[in-house]
């Protein structure tokens, strides 16, 4: 066991841990010594070969397949330099203020407060509207079918630079185009002399000490700066931002149940995918895979309608059925549109972290009625969509046929009904993890204080998506850095403070 010392261990380097990673930086020019801890791996341009099945494998925890208890749904998170943001989509949206203000309501934490964070964010990593003549045929057939039925179909803001149109976003980008923290903060935050210690893993954490393993490299990335073995890192300040999984269980792990609402109240946006054929070939694979999403049935039924791309492995283990229907499906890949179901859970307390014997996380999720009649009304929707842009047949769970054909579009509200829609049977996905160690100002109800500290813990910070008191209703990432960076401001206030 190798005895280190520290001034500040962060846990976890994604969205949360690389933003307070590169506030925290400018402390190391006073001597002040950080240590920014990843269980991943660091990836280099040659480390992208955008095969699927390869680099699910090499990015993702479980290829991308962690499941619920229940075995109902999957979870998609990333373990690398980077964290999730290695892997994501690049939409980004502002946490809309009638959630803030409504559905999460945290005394002290306002829009005014967190405006001049998300303008900082959304300039760092270049978010923009991306030129209309790059938005591939996949995407633009949902725009002008929307618009026919009547639906206001918006365009995502992307944070991409020089984005070459590979479509392998979820895969890693091979050209670094998307502006994750590994492209934009963390390299600023190593500049200015903050370790970043990949493959290492925490273990557990103590009063001011980080108790880690330096793991042997996988998957031919390169092998982490500190030799491998057992670590005890004694610091002034840990700082967790393993994600929405990760930081509830390393908590429990740690300091045991020591909150009623410890790794409770976890929402995830559950989605699911639904595919048309047309007969005709579509340009679905060349450029940036998610350009539009549709809202008008947000405030009347809670579920949010996105493009997508979903690569062939992927998609066949997505649809509802075997054998020849599904080779039929897969054969005609290149005249495929897809559209992602996406429903807005809300935070309850039986959803949540717990651990098991050797302090491995368990995801417990369960689905309300309300949570299933959002999927149905997507899942019609989504099938007008697919028919007013001509589509000659679609494949929608929830419907006893493998295929809805064309002439059948009069009757989607009958074939597509809550009988068929059979949990354990359909593939149901999350890639948005939010909560477990929610915010909040009343400590009785929440772990952590408005700005990370965590209640009862000294010199504890939680600064990740692990801190939503409910789901965000968008896109979690944005929300997730101006967190991140709210707590960083803590900690440097709290150091100045000599608290
Ligand atoms: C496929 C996919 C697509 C997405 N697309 C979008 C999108 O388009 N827009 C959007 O807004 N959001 C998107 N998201 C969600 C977004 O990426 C996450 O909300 C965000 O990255 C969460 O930030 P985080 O810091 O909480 O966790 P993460 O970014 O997941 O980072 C957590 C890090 O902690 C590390 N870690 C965990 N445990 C330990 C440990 N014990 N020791 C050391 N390290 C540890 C993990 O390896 C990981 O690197 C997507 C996510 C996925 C998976």
């Amino acid at each position: 066991m190798r005895t280190l010392d520290y001034d500040i261990v962060i846990v976890g380097s994604g969205a949360g841990g690389g933003t307070v990673a590169k506030e925290l930086a400018p402390l190391c020019q006073k001597g002040m010594r950080i240590a920014l801890l990843e269980w991943g791996g660091r990836f280099n341009d040659h480390d992208n070969t955008r095969s699927e099945v390869e680099m699910a494998q090499k990015y993702y925890f479980e290829s991308g397949g962690v499941q619920n208890s229940g075995q109902e749904m999957t979870f998609a998170l990333a373990k690398a330099v980077g964290g999730s943001t290695t892997v994501y989509t690049g939409t980004s949206l502002v946490l809309p203020d009638e959630i803030l203000e409504k559905k999460w309501a945290v005394p002290g934490l306002t829009s005014v407060d967190l405006k001049p964070r998300f303008q900082k964010y959304l300039k760092e990593n270049n978010v923009h509207l991306l030129d209309k003549s790059l938005i591939n045929e996949n995407n633009q057939l949902f725009y002008n079918a929307c618009n026919k039925l009547g639906f206001k179909p918006s365009q995502f803001p992307v944070n991409v630079k020089n984005c070459q149109g590979l479509g392998t976003c979820n895969l890693g980008c091979a050209v670094h185009a998307k502006q994750g923290t590994h492209v934009v903060q963390i390299p600023s935050a190593e500049k200015q002399g903050v370790e970043v210690v990949s493959f290492c893993r925490v273990d557990k954490i103590e009063e001011n000490c980080v108790r880690a393993t330096v793991l042997p490299p996988e998957h031919g990335l390169e092998a982490s700066p500190w030799p491998c073995g057992e670590y005890s890192i004694r610091t002034k300040k840990i700082i967790l931002c393993a994600g929405a999984i990760h930081t509830p269980a390393l908590l429990l792990k740690s300091f045991g149940s020591f909150h009623h609402a410890l790794g409770k109240y976890f929402t995830c946006h559950p989605a699911l995918i639904l595919v048309a054929q047309h007969d005709r070939e579509i340009n679905n694979t060349f450029g940036h895979p998610k350009s539009y999403y549709c809202e008008d049935f947000m405030h009347s039924h809670g579920v949010l309608l996105e493009t997508c791309m979903y690569f062939p492995f992927t998609l066949a283990k997505n649809l509802v059925g075997f054998g020849p229907d599904v080779d039929d499906l897969m054969s005609h890949f290149n005249h495929l549109q897809m559209i992602l179901v996406l429903i807005m859970d809300h935070a309850r307390k039986e959803n949540g972290i717990t651990i098991d014997r050797q302090g491995n996380p368990i995801i417990h999720y369960k689905f309300n009625s309300q949570d299933i009649a959002a999927f149905i009304k997507g899942i019609r929707e989504s099938a007008r969509i697919f028919f007013a842009a001509g589509a000659k047949r679609i494949h929608a769970p929830a419907c006893k046929s493998f295929f809805i054909e064309a002439r059948q579009a009069a009757q989607l509200d009958q074939l597509i009904n809550q009988e068929e829609f059979k949990l354990g049977k359909m593939s149901i996905a999350s890639a948005h993890l939010m909560g477990g160690c929610r915010m909040g100002e009343n400590p009785q109800e929440a772990i952590t204080d408005s700005w990370g500290r965590v209640n009862g813990k000294k010199d504890l910070y939680v600064a990740d998506a692990s801190l939503f008191p409910n789901s965000s209703g968008v896109n979690p990432y944005l929300t997730v850095m101006a967190l991140a960076d709210r707590v960083a401001e803590a900690v440097i206030h709290d150091y100045r403070k000599g608290l």
